[in-house]
């Protein structure tokens, strides 16, 4: 059975202080889903509600909004239960509803990876369909999370699924959006399961180095604190940094599994007030243990691709061990475990403004304010898996957001159409057949006209006729895309010449 779990947990793990507002907001919306889940059991025996509070508690440890939470509290109800989405909404309002219904969706994507260019084209589309609403993303980063944490409950067979798709999709996309503590713990999980020897084996060097190294750590650390504390340096936090099983295991890989080649094995984290601080830092340091050559690195200066920001170097410490430290401000720290989840942290204020980002299309993406780190790792991001794509270069570009919408077939295939495509640009995107076909369309199961304007996110059903049918010229005035059009007169061009 998974450790017991209850709802103050999530109320104290919060990293904002709460609101009472806030927190009758979040006990409500856990007496909603307990009695929505009630009966329902997870596969490890425990009440299906703990699943839900253990998703809610990890996005309370890396300091997301109170929305956030409470959807995430509510994100299986829809799905699993009697109890609508429209139900949700009107008790706990429209954004809300909105996060819900977006991680349901996006858990009903189908990841095709057994072929490289089906699995980055969905990887990519699903991100961007769902970057309208970043948390989105997060909660459901967190939802699976959980299941990995309890996938020894499930048959072998899904398990490797399972495991497989996390390592190739979640935990990229943990690492893009800059949340190491969620990566690191994804990607333990996955290597339990997918490689349970070479897990194995790294665990047992992790324990015997890791066992003897303590005590030398903790003793550098004292001494560290001495020497800086005499310069009057205010340290925040010293403490020694656990190096995450998987990580070490690519590292043991490359130096052919020679624990004594990893210099970062024995990492030591130094939390100062400021930059300048860092530096300082840095500098005493260096004038007490030799620095190894080559090794020191500046991330304030020159931040990682996904925003990492520290001093790295490896010195040879004492005893003439070789270790490494790293050097931040607190701000640093928390955007580094926890990503873009630490804007809420440090960029309160300008929340309501960010939000309207994604769900206002009208915004101008270049008038992002700069501090929004992930929307360059999210440029970084689309570069990298789009580089070999060339049909969708002009995509690259956030603009992509402004004019292109997703939908989905009710079999969660992503169909990418421009904005206020219609059910028959939908119909022809998937097959001309089905285009000419078409005589009717749901969306998100309700009847729609064939002349409707697509929503973003929606699923979308088109009614066929089994006989081989003429599409109709009316549909010209009002189809989107080029490709839909040019099925259209060419049916009715070849229809004309049959006539004559
Ligand atoms: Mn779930």
């Amino acid at each position: 059975m998974p450790s017991p779990i209850i709802i103050n947990d999530v109320l104290k793990t919060a990293v904002h202080p709460l609101s009472n507002e806030d927190q009758k907001l979040i006990l409500e919306a856990y007496h909603f889903a307990e009695k929505a889940h009630h009966g329902q059991k997870r596969k490890s025996g425990a009440d299906y509600i703990v699943h839900c509070l253990h998703v809610a508690k990890t996005l309370a440890l890396i300091g997301m909004d109170t929305k956030t939470i409470i959807a995430s509290i509510l994100h299986d109800v829809p799905e699993d239960t009697e109890v609508t989405l429209s139900e949700i909404e009107k008790k706990f309002g429209a954004e809300i509803a909105y996060l819900i219904d977006g991680v349901t969706k996006l858990g009903k994507i189908k990841l095709r990876g057994t072929r490289e260019e089906y699995y980055l084209e969905n990887l990519r589309k699903m991100f961007l369909a769902m970057a309208q609403d970043i948390r989105v993303v997060i909660i459901k980063l967190a939802d699976r999370l959980h299941n990995m944490r309890t996938l020894s409950y499930l048959p072998p067979e899904k398990q490797n699924r399972i495991a497989k798709e996390t390592m190739e999709v979640y935990a990229p996309i943990a690492n893009r959006l800059g949340i190491g503590e969620i990566q690191g713990e994804l990607e333990d999980l996955c290597f339990k399961y997918l490689e349970p020897e070479h897990y194995a084996e790294t665990k047992k060097i992790e324990k015997t180095y890791l066992h003897e190294g303590e005590a030398y750590m903790n003793r550098v650390i004292q001494l560290f604190r001495n020497i800086l504390e005499k310069e009057s340096i205010q340290i925040i936090d010293a403490s020694g940094r656990t190096k995450h099983l998987y990580r070490l295991y690519q590292k043991l890989k490359r130096h052919d599994m020679d624990v004594t080649q990893i210099y970062d094995f024995i990492a030591i984290r130094i939390v100062v007030p400021t930059v300048a601080d860092c530096y300082e830092t840095l500098g005493i340091i260096h004038r007490e243990y030799r620095p190894m050559v080559g090794r020191i690195k500046d991330y304030i200066s020159l931040p990682k691709p996904n925003g990492y920001q520290s001093l790295h170097t490896t010195i040879f410490g004492p005893d003439g061990r070789i270790l490494e430290i790293q050097i931040r401000t607190q701000k640093m720290h928390d955007e580094s475990e926890y990503g873009i989840a630490a804007h809420w942290m440090y960029t309160e204020k300008a929340r309501p403004s960010w939000q309207n980002l994604f769900f206002h299309k009208k915004t101008s993406p270049t008038t992002l304010p700069k501090e929004l780190v992930w929307v360059r790792q999210l440029k970084e991001w689309q570069k990298e898996i789009g580089r070999d794509d060339k049909a969708f270069a002009e995509g690259l570009k956030i603009e992509f957001f402004k004019n292109h919408i997703f939908a989905f077939t009710p079999k969660g295939d992503i169909i990418e159409l421009p904005e206020e495509a219609t059910p028959i640009d939908f119909a022809y995107a998937i097959h001309s057949e089905i285009g000419n076909r078409a005589v009717g369309a749901k969306a998100d199961g309700k009847m729609v006209p064939l002349d409707y304007h697509i929503q973003n996110g929606q699923v979308i059903e088109v009614l066929t006729v089994r006989e081989k049918k003429k599409p109709s010229r009316d549909w010209l005035s009002f189809v989107k895309t080029s490709s839909a059009k040019s099925h259209i007169q060419r049916e009715l061009r070849h229809d004309e010449f049959e006539v004559k």
